[in-house]
């Protein structure tokens, strides 16, 4: 069921049209009565008219009443005029009265008027009759006698007139108190169609207003709720606090609290500085002002430092809080702990430092003899190769030599491994220190090492060696004295590979063992 079915007729009903019929009803039945009364009062005014009009016959027929009496005693010329004043005043009148009668439409006129009228008639013919003879006293007489009778009707009808102007004004009142009485009904029954309804509209709007306002407590109280709710995880989880326009802290979550290690009274009152790392370069602090100052939400990473010493870092967003003028008045600050993400940071860079110096090692390593550091075979042949492509291109001569230590077996045989080891080592480090920077200086393998003399044309080449071959026959390695070497000496020609350029060098090596060892000799093209 629909709540407009449910309505009642009250609860439907439009008060101003209740209004408007009431006032066009109360105008209608105003306007009757009004008419109404005037009618009657009008009505009033004429029989008024007539009451006067039969007082003035009344008085004027008694006047020539004595006016015949005087004239039965003294017939005189006055009195005569006199009566005939008065009766030309009489029947002018009753020409009145006679108009007056005849606007008097209802029929009871005759029954009250019509004694009356006969009774004034025969007053005045009577006199005038009289008049037009000579004075008889014995007709005046009986004239007389006749006017008693005449006067005592003439008393009745004016009585009776009397009477019905009487009974009219009594009429009149009674209308207008039954007016008012119709009047005063209509409009209590008007003021019950307005004010019943009215009442019950009124009760249900108020009942409506009370259920609409237990509503909104509901809804408020509810999302009161809601809201301390969300309050309570901000406070327990949200790292926030505000501050007023000089920084100094005027709210902090317990997270923040928490976060910090510094509890609420610590930090309320305090600036930032307090939980601030002390060695922030002011680089980060400067953009960070001139952004909140500008109105501007500010979005960067904060170094600060628990009270416990250790430090922590906050993504931080800035807000500046400004009052209905637009005007700042403070700061309210969320952040993000980052500490985490920050140390990983720091350990993945460390990583990625130690992943490169590493690599580094490795490839040192890939590219170096352990036991000697110098380069290994692997790099030397690519020495060997940019070698042969800077001579083709340039044509600067290049020597190649091997070095090859003698009966070295019998070194470790006699000494021992570890002593060979050190042999090796003392070896690679005199031709190193006794050789130009510039060449390339490597070791082959085992007891052979070779060396590449850049731009050295192979005469240059031999001097050094001879040099180098003094160095080690002259020298007492430790614990086994002297040890000496033999060495093969080869020039790199245009037609040959670093193969080839190496199996020169081998050739003369070979020679050198075969000659009886200690010494070099160089490869010739035979
Ligand atoms: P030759 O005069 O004909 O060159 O005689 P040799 O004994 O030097 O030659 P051989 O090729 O017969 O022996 C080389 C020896 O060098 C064999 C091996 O044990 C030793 N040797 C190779 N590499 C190392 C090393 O790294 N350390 C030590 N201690 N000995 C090594
Ligand atoms: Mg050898
Ligand atoms: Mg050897």
């Amino acid at each position: 069921m629909t709540r407009e079915s449910t309505m009642t007729w009250f609860q439907k009903i439009e008060i101003s049209k209740i209004l408007k019929w009431s006032t066009f009803i109360i105008a209608f039945l105003v306007v009757l009565s009004f008419l109404n009364l005037f009618f009657l009062v009008e009505q009033q005014k004429e029989y008024a008219q007539l009451i006067n009009l039969s007082g003035k016959q009344r008085m004027l027929s008694e006047k020539i009443h004595s006016s015949l009496y005087q004239m039965q005693y003294n017939p005189s010329e006055t009195n005569y005029r006199e009566l005939e004043t008065i009766l030309y005043r009489m029947q002018h009148d009753y020409l009145s009265l006679k108009k007056s009668l005849d606007k008097l439409k209802f029929e009871q006129k005759n029954i009250y008027t019509s004694g009356y009228e006969t009774s004034s008639l025969r007053v005045i013919y009577e006199s005038k009759a009289l008049l037009k003879y000579p004075i008889d006293t014995k007709v005046i007489h009986e004239i007389l006698d006749h006017r008693e009778q005449i006067l005592s009707e003439l008393n009745l009808a004016v009585e009776q007139l009397q009477h019905k102007s009487d009974e009219l004004s009594q009429e009149t009142i009674n209308r207008g108190i039954l007016l008012l009485i119709l009047i005063l009904v209509v409009l209590g029954i008007i003021s019950i169609l307005i004010f019943y309804p009215l009442l019950e509209q009124l009760k249900i709007k108020h009942q409506k207003i009370l259920q609409l306002n237990s509503e909104l407590e509901d809804t408020v109280a509810r999302r009161t709720k809601r809201l301390k709710k969300m309050l309570d995880i901000v406070n327990q989880y949200v790292y926030s606090t505000h501050t007023d326009i000089n920084g100094v802290i005027t709210y902090t979550t317990d997270a923040f609290c928490e976060l910090s290690g510094y509890s609420r009274e610590e930090l309320l009152g305090k600036t930032h500085s307090l939980i601030e790392y002390p060695d922030n370069p002011s680089s980060v602090f400067a953009p960070l002002w001139t952004t909140i100052m500008s109105g501007k939400t500010y979005h960067g990473t904060v170094k600060n430092r628990h009270k416990d010493g250790t430090d922590y870092w906050l993504e931080s967003y800035i807000v500046p809080d400004l009052d209905e003028n637009g005007t700042i008045v403070g700061f309210r600050a969320f952040r993000q702990n980052i500490t985490d993400k920050m140390q990983l940071k720091e350990l993945n860079e460390e990583l990625e430092k130690r992943v490169a110096e590493r690599t580094v090692e490795i490839e040192r390593i890939a590219v170096t003899d352990a036991l000697t550091g110098l380069f290994n075979r692997h790099r030397f042949n690519e020495e060997l190769t940019d070698a042969l492509a800077l001579y083709k291109r340039y044509q600067s001569p290049i020597a190649l030599a091997i070095f090859d230590i003698d009966h070295f077996k019998k070194v470790n045989d006699t000494y021992g491994h570890n002593v060979g080891d050190k042999v090796l080592v003392t070896f690679a480090a005199l031709l190193k220190q006794n050789m130009r920077q510039t060449d390339k200086l490597a070791r082959w393998g085992g007891e052979e090492f070779v060396i590449l003399f850049m731009n050295t044309e192979i005469n240059g080449a031999l001097l050094a060696v001879q040099n180098l071959l003094n160095i080690i026959r002259n020298h007492l390695f430790e614990e086994v004295g002297v040890v000496t070497c033999s060495i093969g000496l080869a020039a790199l020609t245009p037609s040959d590979t670093p193969e080839s350029f190496l199996q020169h060098a081998d050739s003369a090596l070979y020679l050198a063992k075969e000659s009886g060892r200690n010494q070099v000799q160089v490869f010739e093209d035979r």
